[in-house]
């Protein structure tokens, strides 16, 4: 092994204070956490020549790749490893790789022990079109999926051809802060849409607010994305959610003739800049702290929302979009009552009856749950109907687009007859 290659090595041999336990689970189990800021592992970022004229780079956003040795003539071994731990077990990884002489090179994914893959590869030429890895050139180490309770392996291995032109792989499509920030722009040429600035992260990145609708804020609905850097899935419902509210259709028209819509497309910009699993830059799980709000980005959040009920205003439904294994509706007790009762149960089944889904996974929330969530804090601080809206990793994107359209056509048609 060439000495620049150990020193990779060397860059990420840090020592976690691990203490997962080994099962997979499709979401830890809600429980309190500590939110105070604790230290994360920057990865060293650059292009790195790993011989044999390969090159591999993790130099732009969204990235994430801790090492990476050309360990024979075809084999590349890659290591992902969390900002920091305890952490969810969702390895996100996003790279390029090319070299100067076409060939073909088995590239093999690496996590730290008692981690897990997640994400099923995708690869991109210009980063922008995405597809996935054909089956035919992916393998998984069947021995390390033993044990494991969804059968995911703790590496994988993929065979590409690798040319001048670079290639991008990725655990889902590469949405950086500043595609948010572009898709928003673009929305912003429609007259009734505005953004701004309501805070700052903890390296400095805007957290950054949308507005649809321009009449007083008496009655308004909430819409968060990207607590969780590579929920991917979960922003694209969120797109296509704002972009139906955003739209020409009759109902849309008259909910903002009623409702102001404010999102905040990108709560952790830190987490998906740096390519993080799962925290903020403070190493925080920000959907476990809207109790304590020990960090900027949800303080940023408080004092928006507190201002808006200061002034008078009522929220009346809320929506969080995240991903997991499967679409899941997160509720809240559908014995409690908000602002706006029955909505979200309502909501469900009339999208399910457009989706032909005959059993939505409908999960309400326990009465114990400890309410450190979004979901919690605008259900029982704001009575805000609230909704974490869970995608699949793998649920087909043209679906996730209807769904989200469905969602918001079912949502406003219903906020309209209360
Ligand atoms: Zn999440």
């Amino acid at each position: 092994m060439k000495s620049a290659h150990i020193l990779m090595l060397i860059a990420i041999s840090f020592l976690w204070s691990c203490q997962q336990d080994s099962k997979w689970k499709g979401q830890d189990a809600l429980k309190k956490v500590d939110t105070h800021t604790v230290p994360i592992q920057k990865q060293l970022k650059g292009i790195f020549d790993i011989g044999d004229s390969i090159y591999c780079s993790n130099d732009f956003d969204g990235a994430r790749l801790n090492g990476v040795v050309l360990t024979n003539d075809t084999l590349v071994t890659v290591l992902i490893t969390p900002e920091n731990t305890p952490i969810n077990k969702s390895p996100w990884y996003a790279f390029n790789i090319w070299s100067s002489r076409t060939k073909d090179v088995y590239l093999k994914i690496t996590y730290l022990d008692g981690y897990r893959h997640r994400y099923y590869p995708k690869l991109s030429y210009d980063r922008l079109s995405w597809h996935n890895l054909d089956s035919i050139n992916y393998s998984e180490d069947i021995e390390s999926k033993a044990g494991s309770e969804r059968g995911f392996p703790t590496n994988i291995t993929m065979k590409l051809l690798i040319s001048q032109d670079t290639t991008w792989i990725a655990g889902q499509e590469i949405i950086s802060s500043n595609d948010v920030n572009e898709w928003a722009k673009s929305l912003v040429t429609k007259q009734f849409i505005t953004t701004s600035q309501i805070g700052e992260s903890h390296e400095g990145r805007p957290i950054n607010l949308l507005k649809i609708g321009k009449v007083d804020d008496k009655k308004m609905i909430l819409i968060l994305s990207r607590q969780h850097p590579p929920e991917v899935t979960g922003y694209l419902a969120m797109q296509s959610f704002v972009e139906t509210i955003c739209g020409e259709s009759e109902t849309a028209t008259k909910f903002r003739e009623v409702y102001n819509t404010y999102v905040i497309p990108n709560l952790n910009p830190d987490g998906v800049d740096n390519g993080h699993w799962r925290h903020n830059a403070g190493g925080v799980d920000l959907n476990r702290d809207w109790e304590e709000f020990n960090q900027p980005e949800l303080q940023a959040v408080k004092r928006f929302i507190e201002k808006k009920i200061d002034d008078g205003g009522k929220f009346y439904f809320a929506v969080d979009f995240h991903s997991t294994h499967e679409d899941i509706y997160y509720t809240t007790n559908p014995e409690l009552e908000g602002n706006m009762p029955g909505l979200v149960p309502d909501m469900i089944e009339n999208m399910s009856k457009k989706l032909n889904d005959d059993k939505p996974n409908i999960r309400p929330a326990s009465d114990d749950e400890p309410r450190v969530t979004s979901k919690s804090y605008l259900f029982h601080e704001l009575g805000a109907v609230s909704l974490t809206f869970e995608i699949g990793d793998n649920t087909p994107r043209r679906f996730i687009k209807r769904k989200g359209e469905v969602a918001a056509i079912e949502l406003m048609k219903l906020m309209l007859k209360h």
